[in-house]
């Protein structure tokens, strides 16, 4: 399997891969979707009753919002992870009563009037775990409320549930390749104006394929060129990936998390065919 980065940003990926299969591809698109490992919000305390503050003045610990729907809002809020760093609760060396290895405790405590926004969520000691993403609005406080909150996140996977989706947009298609037989383009233009892509590009002397992997292969061209000039093949070895994260993690990390796991559980399952003898 080969594999070309088209583009690599923090958190957005355009690959393409060639001497794979669809199987192959599925797999690794299901591991993205499922198996990369994040911290989300698990568990939320929220103090009762009234808090002064140093002026004296009373607020009391609510919001408008009802507790459920505030936790679910915290709980999809992207934070950092260090997979290098952050162990499952279950697989931690505290046997699960929770340490700075697998567990970051946040507090919130804004007083109304005003919105609250994500990277109001203050990290227990380890500064740097704050929220990077900030700017994600979670709940709008009136005059006299102040919502004291303590929030612990934890390690988790897609598969328990999306608020540990790591990767989202996560697809691929068929490489495509696209010719324009020059003995029978009648310079109709048709395939330039009904592209949805902008695939092909047109001057007086020429139609030219421009940018054949923007092609979705929707076939218009080749079904609207009268004289059969286009032609769109596809082979099932090459395909172009694209995958997006929400932030807490990098794209690049989440793929060589995603291939090494990938590779664990075929040599997992090859010892396990081998034993069998
Ligand atoms: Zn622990």
């Amino acid at each position: 399997m080969k594999m070309e980065v088209r583009t690599l940003t923090e958190t957005k990926a355009l690959l393409v891969v060639s001497e794979a299969s669809p199987a192959i591809m599925n797999s690794l698109r299901q591991t993205l979707i499922a198996d990369i490992p994040k911290m989300a919000i698990e568990e939320v305390e929220f103090h009762l009753g009234p808090i002064r503050d140093q002026d004296g003045k009373e607020y009391e610990s609510i919001s408008p919002l009802f507790d459920e729907i505030l936790s679910h809002r915290l709980g999809q809020v992207p934070i950092p992870t260090d997979l290098d760093f952050f162990s499952f609760q279950d697989d931690c060396e505290c046997e699960g009563e929770g340490c700075p290895k697998c567990s970051i405790m946040y507090t919130l405590n804004k007083k109304g009037p005003c919105t609250v926004y994500s990277g109001d969520l203050e990290p227990v000691g380890d500064s740097s775990l704050k929220i990077t993403d900030d700017l994600i609005p979670l709940v709008k406080l009136s005059e006299g409320q102040a919502p004291l909150i303590y929030a612990t996140a934890v390690l988790g996977t897609g598969r328990t549930h999306s608020k540990w989706q790591v990767c989202h947009g996560v697809g691929f298609k068929y490489y495509p390749t696209i010719k324009i037989n020059k003995k029978k383009c009648d310079l109709s233009g048709v395939c330039v104006k009904r592209c949805p892509r902008d695939v092909f590009t047109m001057d007086d002397k020429k139609t030219e394929v421009a940018d054949p992997e923007a092609c979705t292969l929707c076939m218009t061209c080749v079904d609207e060129c009268e004289t059969k000039a286009v032609t769109v093949e596809t082979d099932d070895t090459k395909f172009i990936m694209t995958f997006e994260t929400d932030g807490s993690i990098s794209a690049k990390r989440a793929l060589q998390y995603a291939l090494d796991l990938l590779d664990s559980k075929a040599n997992e399952f090859r010892d396990g065919v081998s034993s069998l003898g």
